[in-house]
């Protein structure tokens, strides 16, 4: 037999389109044809499982090799193989809706995926990078007679018998002159590792070699050795695949490592299995979470039906989750489709909402079963947790339960556990019960023990979410106030009705204020006399809650733009109950007035953390003057 015909597309060529196009992802042709291959080979074990192939599936690995003399990349597999009608019906009548569609269509595609899935053209990937494909086969059907078809770009194939005498197909890519990047060992093995490596179907990978002694057949073809196969480089059943019940910690870890060698070990994981009403099956890990977010993301990797497709998930997890490491397998996910269509895709946002669940019902779990355990890797936990209750909502109606808050003496609390040790002691005479916290415990030390020696808690927010879930904790808690214990005097940080009476006369309290305007001659801090407790601090600096957090915002990019250059307010309390304020009016002399007020004023600064400079120079040059 020997045929000769056009590939039936009606308007023009499209190779060239094909070639040029898609030419910055040329590399996926290798998945399409190792995937054509995988199919072909599960569709023969389906066959035979079902009674219908009657013959020995024998060894079924599928063989890729290239030789670099002859520059060709052979796909061999020994499944089904295909008959010649089955070519002119399978390869020839591209299965793509339309060629018309697809020239207009290719235009706005944004990549090779898209096209090549959109319109069916896996096979016709291979003319990316070759100048002329043969495939050779052989059916499975009893009695089937090999074929052979060669089709050199254009759209004119030529089929012809095959000598082909054992089951299956192999397709031999002519690689064309710019493509040769691809007849090289590690090139290809890269290519295969990324896309091929958890493949259901074992592959090996080699080289061909053309040897001298092997001269050439009856047909004046050259003849090769055999192939020099490395070993199977893939794992054909990878962990999950398989039923959970059917694994151990041990085996969740190692597919961790195989995935991420040399990273650190990971917390736990969450095994995905579903089907229905959508098919989806994966693991995903929870890593060490370091504060640098953005280097952990993207390390979540799609398959579908074990075929690797991208580590851009973003579309289909939320946002939170792609701080998760692992892989997402579903045939269920459109792959070739745009950004846009796939966010609307009802499939990926159920999808994206069983993961959601998922996770929190695993987190939930983890904090009822071993209470001690989930508090130890809160740290890492933590941030991942408050990052979903402050982007997701469905997250955050789970994570309500088992979001914890620590505390400055490393005590953890959930929420309501919280709000029920506080609610008596630190409410305000407004019915507000205030929540006292600091970001950095060294530097507010001063603040915090203040605070302590009333009998307050004071939590510890001190990563970079912090400031968010804050903002969360107070639209979501009612008649509660969230404040940074160093942002006013304690005494004003929680009112009470008890109102402390001011030692001072009205004339002296003015005297105080204008003595210390003068000494401290700093126009961003606002001298107010406080009547406070005899044992508080003489002065403290305090930067208002609203003010700093208006900063923070306008800091992280956040807020309207006139925030971004509000300076640094303070206010300045001198507590005008402390014995020290009257022995600073009954100095002796101005100058000496003075000095005390710097004295305390810097005293104040100091245990802010705010006395640099020169200004610290001076005050220990004072402190020398002041012991001698
Ligand atoms: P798709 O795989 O999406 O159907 P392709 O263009 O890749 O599209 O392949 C078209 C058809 O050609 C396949 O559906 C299959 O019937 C047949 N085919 C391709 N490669 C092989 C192979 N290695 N063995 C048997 N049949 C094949």
């Amino acid at each position: 037999m020997q045929e000769k015909g056009n590939i039936s597309i009606h308007t023009e060529n499209i190779f060239p389109v094909i070639k040029k196009f898609l030419y910055s992802d040329n590399e996926i042709f290798l998945r399409e044809l190792v995937s054509n291959a995988v199919d072909a080979t599960q569709k023969l074990k389906r066959l035979a499982s079902l009674g219908q192939y009657a013959g020995e599936v024998g060894d079924t690995t599928i063989e890729i090799s290239f030789d670099e003399a002859a520059k060709t990349i052979t796909i061999s597999d020994k499944g089904i193989g295909m008959t010649a009608e089955e070519v002119k019906k399978y390869i020839n009548q591209i299965a793509f809706s339309g060629a018309t569609e697809f020239m207009e269509k290719f235009k706005e595609a944004k990549d090779a995926n898209e096209i090549i899935g959109r319109f069916g053209l896996g096979f016709y990937s291979a003319f990316m990078v070759a100048d002329k494909v043969e495939i050779q086969t052989l059916s499975y059907q009893d009695g089937a007679q090999a074929a052979n078809w060669v089709c050199d770009g254009s759209t004119s194939y030529e089929i012809t018998d095959g000598e082909k005498t054992s089951r299956g197909t192999d397709v031999i890519l002519y690689i064309n002159k710019e493509s040769e990047e691809f007849l090289n060992k590690a090139k290809l093995e890269e290519i295969l590792n990324k896309y091929c490596r958890f493949l259901p179907v074992a592959i090996k990978f080699g080289t061909k070699t053309k040897s001298e002694e092997d001269g050439q057949d009856e047909e004046g073809k050259p003849k090769y050795k055999s192939i020099e196969v490395d070993n199977i480089i893939n794992n054909t059943n990878p962990a999950w695949t398989k039923s959970p019940a059917e694994l151990k910690d041990e085996d969740y870890l190692n597919f961790y490592r195989e995935l991420y060698p040399f990273s650190e070990e990971p917390l736990f994981w969450i095994h995905l299995n579903v089907d229905y009403p959508f098919n989806l099956t994966g693991i995903l890990y929870f890593p060490k979470v370091k504060n640098d977010f953005d280097l952990q993301r993207n390390k979540i990797k799609l398959f579908s039906r074990q075929v690797f497709i991208t580590d851009e998930v973003k579309d289909i997890v939320p946002e939170f989750l792609m701080l998760l490491h692992g892989v997402i397998d579903s045939p269920d996910i459109p792959l070739n489709v745009s950004r846009s269509f796939l966010q609307a895709d009802s499939n990926v946002k159920r999808i994206s909402n069983y993961i959601t669940k998922k996770v929190a019902d695993k987190l939930s779990e983890l904090f009822k079963t071993d209470r001690k355990g989930f508090e130890g890797k809160w740290k890492d936990i933590g941030l991942f947790v408050k990052y979903g209750i402050v982007s997701e909502d469905k997250f955050a109606e789970k994570a309500g339960d088992f979001v914890l808050v620590q505390n400055v003496d490393k005590e953890f609390y959930t929420l309501k556990e919280y709000a029920e040790k506080v609610k008596d002691l630190q409410k305000d005479k407004n019915d507000q019960v205030i929540y006292l916290y600091a970001n950095d415990a060294a530097k507010q030390d001063s603040f915090i023990s203040g605070a302590k020696s009333k009998g307050y808690d004071v939590l510890l927010f001190d990563s970079p979410i912090d400031g968010h879930f804050v903002s969360y904790l107070e639209q979501k808690t009612e008649n509660t106030q969230l404040k940074r214990v160093d942002s006013d005097v304690l005494d004003k940080l929680i009112q009470k009705d008890d109102v402390t009476e001011l030692v001072l006369s009205e004339e002296e309290s003015t005297t105080v204020k204008s003595l210390f305007e003068k000494a401290i001659k700093k126009d961003n801090m606002q001298v107010e006399v406080a009547a406070l407790n005899a044992e508080e601090m003489p002065v403290t600096v305090t930067m208002d809650e609203f003010m700093r957090r208006m900063k923070d915002m306008a800091q992280n990019g956040g807020g309207m733009g006139f925030y971004g250059n509000l300076p640094d307010n303070y206010k300045v309390s001198v507590n005008g109950n402390h014995p020290l304020i009257k022995r600073i009016l009954s100095a002796a002399d101005d100058e000496e007035k003075e000095n005390l007020a710097k004295q305390a004023f810097d005293l104040a600064l100091l245990s802010n953390g705010l006395l640099v400079g020169s200004e610290l120079t001076n005050f220990v040059k004072r402190s020398v003057s002041l012991i001698d």
